[in-house]
């Protein structure tokens, strides 16, 4: 049986070998088990139900959060010479029928649906007639009441269990918390299931962390350097900040498209379209925007201020670089998001217990920005993985930063925080410590303070990051209610009393660029080949021509072919149809529909 779908794997998908236990998996499901899968984003999930529903009696039905997305997803399929359809609202009737009637006579391979609609009686009574192969439940965190994915119609999938016992399920998600997968395992009862693990590293994303004063320029910056032409998302954290972002964006020149919750429908639905039609478009969104988007080519996340947790940071940027290459997680934040975000908890109507476990989830994002440490260790350990080695691909292992012993310059801080009376923000105590004394600080007479001008040996903007870091370490709160001013915490007695050091970090100025040789990678290899000048030609006009076949199509670009697919065969130049059929992603499908026009412009290529 295993050997069947590997030839599928080979034949229909153009891929050699199996990854992430998907054999494992498969093997389960065609013995009849269910399973459960967590593997992180473009690790491969699909290919894991999609070819035991190819190769079982029946059609796989396969649950869906996002109607919005099963039109993209069937019609991907569609590609590689599957027999896939949907049944959601977007259908009028008769074209349901069509649908049943097509998934009666056993002429589907899969069907997609989203929880609501399988659960209707009509459709129930549907498999009633006809058992399906298998269910594929996607997204399978949905479940999890404490996730930000929650959709409660997802906790009655556990029916499926009873109603069809004989037919296996197989549950797949991204998110690697154990709370959610203890959950997951008991709301959709499996019990029973085989349970496979893979790493979540993403060893291909480079995350970059930092703490910003104009943060848009900071990345700005970064994005003409690293990506001017790329697909990227952007991420705020209101509206407003959305809309501003992406005009500004407009403004200089890239197609910035906005993306959140009080945009109308059609307006997201269209937004989000083009991002997935057009190459180098950048979204501009609240975290409204992501879910279940299947683009494998954004090389870019981008942060403009702090996430509220470190599974919303990991699945955020998670989006970048499905496709295995290269892609950069980017984020900067200041102290006014930190304050923020404690006091949005702080002021939520949550009960206390509540309001705790997401203040420790905020303190252990805090945590990892602030880290010196390697970023994808304190990433992975969050998650209960243990990396050995620093990975080499975050800010922190290709710049470290210095870190110092701030105790005298805490205690200092902290200090003038008191005598100032715990009334002011960083800014005004700032001054006071510099010994500027301006009307304000002469009008106080805090001029007279002992404090006044003993640290001088810094400048306004290491104090600002001082202060930064001690609310970061709970050292020092901001009360929003008193006009920011600066309060003591429980914590900060001891080290102006001398019984605690303060680590402090400085961060070194510049940025070393994309070093493909300083990419020490944990487990996974990642292929960043670099092509040679008329290679990079012959991609490009490859590109052009997959740009057209999509437009005609009307289907995104990496429908067709992918950019690593195309990269190879500017590579490799393969002279004939058999040769390019060992090109990694090209199935038979595709070969035939497309092969020969892609040959076309490869040999044209050789002649040039
Ligand atoms: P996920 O749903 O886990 O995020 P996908 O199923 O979308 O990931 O797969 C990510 C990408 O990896 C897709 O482009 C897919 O075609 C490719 N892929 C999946 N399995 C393999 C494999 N065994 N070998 C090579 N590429 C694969
Ligand atoms: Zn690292």
């Amino acid at each position: 049986m295993l050997e069947q779908a590997r030839q599928l794997l080979q034949r229909t998908f153009g891929y050699k070998d199996f990854r992430n236990h998907q054999d494992a998996v498969i093997s389960a499901l065609l013995q009849g088990k269910d399973a459960l899968v967590l593997m992180p984003t473009g690790g491969g999930k699909s290919l894991c139900y999609q070819i035991p529903a190819l190769l079982r009696e029946g059609t796989g039905v396969v649950i869906s959060p996002l109607i919005a997305l099963m039109q993209d997803q069937v019609d991907a399929l569609r590609q590689h010479g599957i027999r896939a359809a949907f049944l959601n609202s977007s259908l009028s009737g008769s074209q349901r029928a069509e649908v049943a009637k097509a998934f009666r006579q056993g002429t589907l391979d899969m069907l997609y649906v989203a929880p609501e609609r399988l659960m209707m009686e009509s459709t129930l009574t549907l498999l009633d007639e006809c058992p399906p192969s298998l269910f594929a439940i996607d997204e399978a965190h949905c479940v999890s009441q404490w996730g930000h994915d929650f959709r409660p119609e997802y906790q009655q999938l556990r029916v499926l269990h009873q109603r069809y016992p004989s037919v296996p399920r197989i549950a797949l998600t991204a998110t690697a918390d154990m709370r959610t997968r203890q959950e997951i395992i008991e709301q959709l009862a499996l019990q029973q299931a085989q349970v496979f693990i893979n790493s979540f590293d993403r060893p291909n994303i480079r995350y970059l962390v930092h703490q910003a004063g104009s943060n848009r320029e900071q990345l700005w910056r970064f994005m003409q350097a690293e990506h001017a032409e790329d697909a990227a998302i952007v991420y705020c954290l209101s509206r407003h900040q959305v809309e501003e972002t992406a005009a500004w964006l407009n403004a200089k020149g890239r197609t910035a498209l906005p993306y959140h919750a009080g945009l109308p429908a059609p307006v997201r639905q269209a937004h989000q379209q083009r991002f997935l039609r057009e190459e180098g478009v950048i979204v501009v969104a609240t975290i409204a925007f992501g879910m279940g988007i299947d683009k494998p080519d954004v090389r870019l996340v981008a942060h403009l201020s702090l996430p509220k947790n470190i599974e919303a940071y990991y699945q955020e940027t998670g989006r970048a670089g499905r496709d295995g290459e290269a892609a950069d997680a980017w984020l900067a934040y200041t102290m006014q998001d930190v304050i923020l975000q404690r006091n949005m908890l702080e002021q939520s109507g949550a009960g206390e217990m509540h309001k705790r476990i997401m203040q420790q989830k905020l303190n252990a994002m805090i945590g990892l920005c602030e880290t010196p440490a390697c970023r994808r260790q304190g990433l992975l350990a969050y998650f209960g993985e243990q990396l050995a080695e620093p990975c080499g691909n975050c800010d922190n292992c290709l710049n470290p930063p210095e870190t110092w012993d701030g105790t005298v310059a805490a205690q200092k801080a902290l200090s003038c925080v008191v005598r100032t009376g715990q009334n002011f923000g960083v800014q005004y105590v700032s001054q006071v410590l510099l010994g500027k004394a301006d009307a304000r600080i002469h009008r106080n007479r805090h001029d007279q303070l002992s404090t006044f001008g003993v640290g001088s040996e810094y400048t306004l903007n290491e104090w600002r990051s001082i202060f930064r870091q001690l609310v970061a370490q709970g050292l020092l709160m901001v009360d929003m209610n008193a006009g920011g001013a600066m309060k003591l915490t429980a914590d900060s007695r001891a080290v102006l009393q001398g019984e605690r050091t303060v680590q402090l970090t400085r961060q070194q100025k510049t940025v070393k660029k994309k070093d493909a040789a300083s990419h020490r990678r944990s487990q996974t290899t990642v292929t960043d080949t670099v092509l040679s000048a008329a290679d990079q030609a012959l991609f490009e006009r490859l590109r052009s021509l997959r740009l057209t076949l999509a437009q005609q199509q009307e289907v995104p670009p990496f429908f067709i072919f992918h950019d690593r697919t195309l990269r190879q065969m500017a590579e490799q130049r393969p002279a004939t149809l058999e040769a390019m059929s060992a090109v990694a992603g090209v199935g038979e499908q595709k070969l035939q529909r497309y092969g020969k026009a892609f040959l076309e412009v490869i040999t044209a290529g050789g002649e040039q």
